[in-house]
């Protein structure tokens, strides 16, 4: 049951809570029902340093992906001090649950990612992990924390009665390890009567306060590619005695990411790139096998699942041409994140009314990967960028050990999924 207390005027608040105005609010509770309930932005501004403490438990306690147990366990813990029942995911870490009247249809689903990467933290945070092989580099736990407090909200607005229909709150394992957690929520049905889905990622180049939305593509598909080849070594002065497999890599390495690019549609952003090649080990002879590894990756959905076909042939002849044997290993990894119109006219809508004009930019396109992809294949979505950059403060990536996010960032990211919400809600509504 709920450890919270529910004061007089309907309000439910955690006794460890952090509070810097109980006297006027014991004051007010003690006159009664007579103080008007608290806007939504009240209520984020009572819950951002309950959310900054929960996030910097996480932060100091990283799991790597699928193995998010604390973590699950600690969302859950604090999903249920408010009231709330969450629902585990099946065989797995992470989970999700619903705010709002049971009995309501769902507005909108929105998804938080949970996993940390294998790298050691390097920040010297007084939070930082206590584990040298796990950190939140990728600001998951920004993530996780902007939807804890987006489901807390919300379940304050229902406790209102301002919360006519009901959201889903997912909390995903496994973004970071093809082909990603997303796709076991999407097998799991989680989305099943879900109509629009929202979410999104820290972006250190953006100042805190500000967030970037795109229509289309705003992530690419990634897929890894890796190419073994073998055939007869044997002396460098006599080639025309053996497959030479050295050759034949070079080949296979220039030849098919240029012949893709055209046999795919230039518009999809193919982009075939090799990081790893080995062959050989002395220069007078010609090794029997070697190995190449790469990603590929594309922009458009269409062309992705074109692009598994065309690979396989233009290898086989790329290979042919020397005589060698061939065998190509192709890991689908996650499809891009296609943001949709309606969804992110949503998102553009909700940062205007919560954090001005001037704080909505216009977010880049990434090659990088992001498993959200496998939710807007499902259905229409949307994913933002959330800004993390301290002003004048320094300019961190991703994915490295000395990323260190503003956290006022997660209020920012609260305030407009809370918006998003309440949008979704509302045309819910209108068109019941
Ligand atoms: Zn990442
Ligand atoms: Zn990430």
């Amino acid at each position: 049951m709920s450890s919270e207390r529910v004061s007089t005027d309907g309000r439910q608040r955690s006794p460890e809570q952090g509070d810097s105005d109980t006297t006027a609010r014991v004051d007010a509770e003690v006159e009664g029902a007579t103080e008007p309930a608290p806007g939504t932005g009240e209520i984020i501004a009572e819950l951002e340093q309950q959310l900054i403490d929960f996030r910097r438990d996480i932060h100091r306690h990283p799991e790597l992906s699928w193995q998010e147990r604390r973590t699950t366990e600690r969302i859950a813990e604090a999903l249920r001090a408010a009231g709330l029942q969450p629902q585990m995911l099946k065989e797995t870490t992470g989970l999700f649950v619903d705010v709002g009247d049971e009995h309501a249809p769902i507005a909108a689903a929105f998804r938080g990612d949970i996993d940390a990467l294998p790298i050691t933290e390097t920040t010297g945070l007084p939070y930082a992990s206590e584990n040298d092989d796990a950190a939140h580099a990728c600001g998951h736990d920004i993530h996780t924390t902007v939807m804890l407090g987006l489901a807390l909200t919300c379940q304050r607005l229902h406790q209102q009665g301002r919360l006519a229909a009901r959201i889903r709150v997912i909390f995903q394992p496994a973004e970071e390890k093809f082909p990603g957690g997303a796709r076991e929520v999407v097998a799991q049905g989680v989305l099943n009567p879900v109509p629009r889905i929202f979410a999104l990622h820290c972006d250190p180049k953006l100042t805190v306060g500000a967030i970037g939305t795109r229509i289309g593509a705003i992530t690419s598909a990634s897929d890894l590619v890796r190419i073994d080849v073998t055939g007869r070594g044997g002396h460098t002065s006599r080639p025309h005695l053996t497959e030479d497999v050295v050759g034949a890599l070079g080949h296979i390495a220039t030849m098919v990411p240029a012949v893709l690019a055209r046999r795919i549609d230039a518009r999809s952003g193919v982009s075939l790139v090799w990081g790893h090649i080995h062959a050989g080990n002395a220069a007078n002879a010609i090794p029997s096998e070697g190995t190449l590894h790469g990603t590929m990756r594309i922009l458009d959905a269409e062309a992705w699942k074109e692009a598994g076909g065309v690979l396989g042939p233009v290898v086989q002849q790329a290979a042919a041409a020397y005589g060698v044997d061939v065998q190509l290993d192709h890991v689908r990894g996650v499809p891009p994140v296609i943001n949709s119109e309606t969804e992110t006219a949503m998102i553009d809508a909700a940062a205007k009314q919560v954090l001005g004009t001037n704080c909505l930019t216009l977010a880049e396109q990434s090659m990088g990967g992001e498993d959200f992809g496998w939710m807007t294949q499902e259905v229409p979505g949307s994913m933002f960028r959330l800004g993390t950059r301290t002003p004048d403060g320094e300019s961190y990536d991703l994915h490295r050990g000395d990323y260190a996010p503003d956290e006022r960032a997660i209020a920012v990211g609260v305030k407009v999924m809370a918006a998003v919400a309440e949008t979704a809600v509302a045309e819910l509504g209108a068109r019941r």
